[in-house]
């Protein structure tokens, strides 16, 4: 099987040739077509359009566990495996009570945000946001974009000190994780 990748602003999927169904040199079946631009048709891998918004009390990261988690498809980013991400919007919540949440979605709605990732920093900081719960609801209700809690891995400090703390043993914590608990292994490399 090979995969073909079409570079093109436009919306090729009427004008492909049906011989674009196999290699012309080995005449194998060609498994996947990847458009990347306006438009596309069934079938065709997309773009995810994604946005984060960090706590503010780590307003200073430079996003490097994000960024890396992006790249390699981990945490919540796993979600998109299959799928091309861009980044269309960055920004804190602005400092409690996170009234940058009221505004900042529609920026990233003008850039075409799909969606919201809650970064980790909300549910690993000392306490957690207590706010998760109302961003959650507001910003779907508000701009009718998806949120995800979570973007890059639990860092494993961060882990075992909320153990101790029994922070996550409720289902609805462990609901909250459950994108960036990962594994103790996967953990260790963002510490
Ligand atoms: S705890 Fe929540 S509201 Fe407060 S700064 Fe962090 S993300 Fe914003």
């Amino acid at each position: 099987m090979h995969t073909i990748l079409i570079l093109t602003p436009h919306n090729v999927s009427n004008i492909l040739p049906t011989t674009f169904t196999h290699c012309s040199v080995c005449n194998d079946e060609l498994s996947h077509i990847i458009e990347i631009g306006k438009g596309g048709g069934g079938g065709r891998i997309k773009m995810k359009k994604i946005s984060i918004i960090i706590c503010d009390r780590y307003r200073t990261c430079a996003g490097g566990k994000c960024l890396r988690a992006m790249a390699n498809r981990e945490g919540a980013f796993a979600l998109y495996k299959e799928e091309e991400i861009e980044i269309v919007g960055y920004t804190s919540c602005g400092g409690c009570p996170g009234g940058n949440v009221e505004y900042a979605p529609a920026e990233m709605k003008k850039n075409g945000a799909d969606v919201i990732h809650l970064a980790t920093g909300l549910v690993v900081g000392y306490p957690p946001c207590p706010r998760l719960k109302a961003f959650c609801e507001f910003i779907p209700a508000k701009y009718g974009i998806d949120v995800v809690i979570g973007t890059h891995p639990i860092p494993q400090n961060y882990y075992l000190t909320h153990q101790n703390l029994g922070t996550w043993k409720s289902d609805r914590w462990q609901g909250r994780i459950k994108h960036v608990l990962t594994t103790e292994k996967m953990r260790l490399t963002y510490d």
